[in-house]
């Protein structure tokens, strides 16, 4: 039936692409250019998932993950990371922090939308659950 997800990204043409992809199965996007963006939108649409870019110019993407976390009204809302960050230990270092799933760059279109709704109960996945 599709999920409210909010995405933040920085960068317009991965923010278009994560937006389109999600889109395409059915799920309504809200769209944030920042963090400060990002969690004013968290604050009034309460979306069902939050996806977000790691680096991010003017509050980063773990900055703003933790101020979410942090937040009684917003810290349930499970929260992805999506980033370039490729180096070995990193995608520890994200699950250890306050991420709740990792989906690493550059972006897969094929199997993007599956690894985001691994991370939504199952009613509001597009479609059969991803193995
Ligand atoms: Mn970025």
């Amino acid at each position: 039936m599709g999920a409210r997800i909010l995405v933040i990204e920085d960068n317009r043409a991965s923010n278009d692409l994560v937006c389109y992809l999600l889109q395409a199965f059915g799920h309504r996007v809200f769209s944030a250019r920042d963090g400060t963006e990002g969690i004013r939108i968290a604050s009034r649409e309460r979306p069902d998932l939050i996806v977000m870019d790691l680096q991010m110019g003017r509050m980063g993407g773990m900055e703003t993950a933790d101020l979410l976390a942090g937040d009684p009204e917003l810290a349930g809302i499970p929260r992805v990371a999506v980033t370039a960050y490729a180096m070995a230990g990193d995608r520890e270092r994200v699950l250890e922090g306050p991420f709740d799933g990792y989906i690493s760059k550059p972006i897969d279109p094929a199997s993007f939308v599956g690894l985001v709704e691994a991370h939504l109960p199952v009613e509001l996945r597009s479609g059969p659950a991803m193995p």
